[in-house]
């Protein structure tokens, strides 16, 4: 605990706000998750950098995370720093580039596109995530993704100390992958993205298309963190989960959604163990009747 209390008064030399023992379930849209040691809410890039210098310094093991949209916590929460981005959130139109902090919701992004007349980034309207977290992602959607209008990404490199530039061909787009999952020493500052002229009534008219297929489709109405696991080749994994009997299928609050089989919802009180009991309970019944077992999108984040 003295590491946390050291971290506490870098963090407020540092001017950046933190909080201690803040419920995670707060920060993630889960909705699941108990205590974080601490929380750090840096308002700007030098406060991120300097949580987690801070963090590097103190031995202090730490995340950062954009709006939890893909993250599930443990229920006895995280004994060390959670760096949350959602006060980083600048966005820039400047002709057809398109400038985000890593905190900037997807959803803002997506509007400022559509108000400055330009189109490519439709696609992400209704994915509940951060410019840094659909980045580390490549989060896509509709037949399009990140590493689509990408055009590069600064990053604190933890281990030099030095913010770099890098082209989006060098950050191994593909599908739901980029560098940044690799090691865990890049941190996303910010984004360019790289958009066509196009009609904002189309934009617009495209955009809320999108978001009527969503509510259409997806179990908006319970807490989840989207599609629990990704695509295989050749199968969709909604439609396998759903041929397999599991739709409705549940441990404690947590259950295969009714409405589309890739979701898993918390109905109501789900722990994060119940959430990993079902994941491993559908991952049981797909290798026993696909023969391969899925490989889950959603990532688990240790104590
Ligand atoms: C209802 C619903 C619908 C969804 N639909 C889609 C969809 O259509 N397509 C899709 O791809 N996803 C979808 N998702 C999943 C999720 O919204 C996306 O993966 C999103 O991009 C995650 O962004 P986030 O800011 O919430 O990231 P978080 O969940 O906060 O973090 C995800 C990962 O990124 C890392 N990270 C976050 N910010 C940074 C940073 N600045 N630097 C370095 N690492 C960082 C975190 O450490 C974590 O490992 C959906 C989720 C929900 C709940």
């Amino acid at each position: 605990m003295s590491d946390i209390l050291n971290l506490c008064a870098v963090l407020e030399n540092a001017g950046v706000e933190h909080i201690k023992g803040a419920p995670l379930c707060d920060f993630c849209t889960f909705r699941i998750g108990g205590p974080a040691a601490l929380v750090a809410l840096p308002e700007n890039e030098a406060g991120l950098m300097s949580a987690i210098r801070a963090a590097e310094a103190n031995s202090t093991k730490y995340i950062v995370i954009g709006n939890g949209s893909n993250v599930l916590f443990p229920d006895n929460g995280f004994s060390g720093l959670v760096i949350s981005t959602r006060c980083l959130r600048d966005i820039e139109v400047d002709g057809n580039i398109l400038r985000a902090d890593c905190g900037a919701l997807l959803f803002a992004m997506t509007r400022a596109a559509a108000q400055a007349g330009l189109s490519g980034l439709e696609f992400a309207y209704g994915i509940p995530g951060t410019c840094g977290g659909a980045v580390f992602m490549n989060a896509g959607a509709y037949g399009s993704d990140i590493s689509a209008v990408l055009r590069s990404v600064r990053c604190y490199d933890i281990d030099s100390g030095v913010i770099r530039e890098l082209p989006a061909d060098e950050l191994g787009l593909f599908y739901r992958h980029s560098i940044f999952m690799d090691n865990g020493r890049l941190i996303i500052l910010s984004a360019e993205f790289e958009l066509e002229p196009g009609d904002a009534a189309c934009i617009e008219a495209r955009m809320s298309e999108i978001m009527n297929k969503r509510r259409a489709s997806q179990p908006l109405e319970y807490p989840s963190a989207g599609s629990v696991f990704k695509r295989q080749p050749g199968y969709y994994m909604g439609k396998i989960i759903e041929e397999s009997g599991l739709k409705g299928y549940s441990v404690g609050g947590a259950a295969v959604s009714l409405k589309h089989a890739g979701f898993i919802v918390n109905t109501g009180g789900a722990s994060a163990r119940d959430v990993q009991a079902l994941v491993e309970h559908i991952k049981s019944v797909i290798l026993k009747n696909y023969g391969f077992v899925p490989e889950c999108e959603i990532r688990f984040i240790g104590q």
